[in-house]
């Protein structure tokens, strides 16, 4: 199979075509081999517009969302990113072809091995993975640039706010039940945010401390 091609089709259908024009990320999702972020067997399903599960109850994302995601962060070569939940490692592997260094966490343990393994294979080495709970974002290594939420909160975190830099981005889905609306919290000065409305999504739970709990019926 040639995977370039496969890929360089859905980059122009299901992203491009989807209105995603930002060329940061168009030319990570070229180079990114997505189907190495996928379970073994699942290679072939690797360039729909779909998300697939990765174990743990957990799914990488779909491709258009991701692309969305990180265009609306608007990265520049030069920037810190966070992403919560690293699940497969492939929004975190888009995002470190952009920015200059991404921090990743991730809950399930096995997943975050697996992502630093694929990393490791891959040669991106600006990626930081470990282990934990992201909705109290990553101290040590703050302020970012900008923050990408890879599943779904009840309330905008407190410490991903607080995390960001001035101008700072924050994506985020968030609400209740299974369909959240995306929101992008930008920093504008030491203690005032703007927020915006970016449509409806569909994630699985942020589970943590700031979050949902375990018993989140989403919950595996
Ligand atoms: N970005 C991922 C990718 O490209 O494959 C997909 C992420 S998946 C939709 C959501 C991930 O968030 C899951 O792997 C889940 O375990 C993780 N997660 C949920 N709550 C978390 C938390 N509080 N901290 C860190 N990771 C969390």
């Amino acid at each position: 199979m040639d995977m370039t091609r496969i890929r360089d089709h859905m980059v122009e259908h299901h992203v491009v075509g989807r209105g995603i024009h930002d060329q940061n990320v168009t030319r990570a999702m070229r180079m990114v081999p997505r189907e190495k972020f996928v379970d073994p067997g699942f290679e072939e399903f690797a360039y729909e517009d779909a998300p697939l599960a990765i174990g743990e109850g957990q799914t990488i994302s779909q491709p258009f969302i991701v692309a969305l995601m990180i265009e609306k962060a608007d990265l520049d070569a030069g920037d810190k990113v966070l992403e919560v939940g690293t699940g497969s490692g492939y929004a975190s592997a888009l995002i470190s072809r952009i920015a200059r260094h991404v921090y990743s966490v991730e809950r399930h343990e096995r997943l975050a091995l697996q992502a630093r393994e694929r990393f490791e294979r891959l040669g991106y080495c600006n990626i930081d993975v470990r282990v934990g709970d992201g909705s109290k974002g990553w101290a040590k290594a703050a302020p970012f640039d900008a923050i990408i939420v890879s599943a779904g909160a009840p309330e905008v975190p407190a410490a991903l706010k607080e995390q960001l830099d001035l101008g700072g981005r924050l994506i985020i889905p968030v609400g209740g039940g299974e369909e959240q609306r995306l929101k992008r919290i930008t920093r504008t000065g030491p203690a005032t945010f703007e927020e915006e409305d970016l449509g409806g999504v569909l994630f699985v739970p942020l589970i943590g401390e700031d979050a949902w709990t375990a018993a989140h019926p989403m919950y595996t």
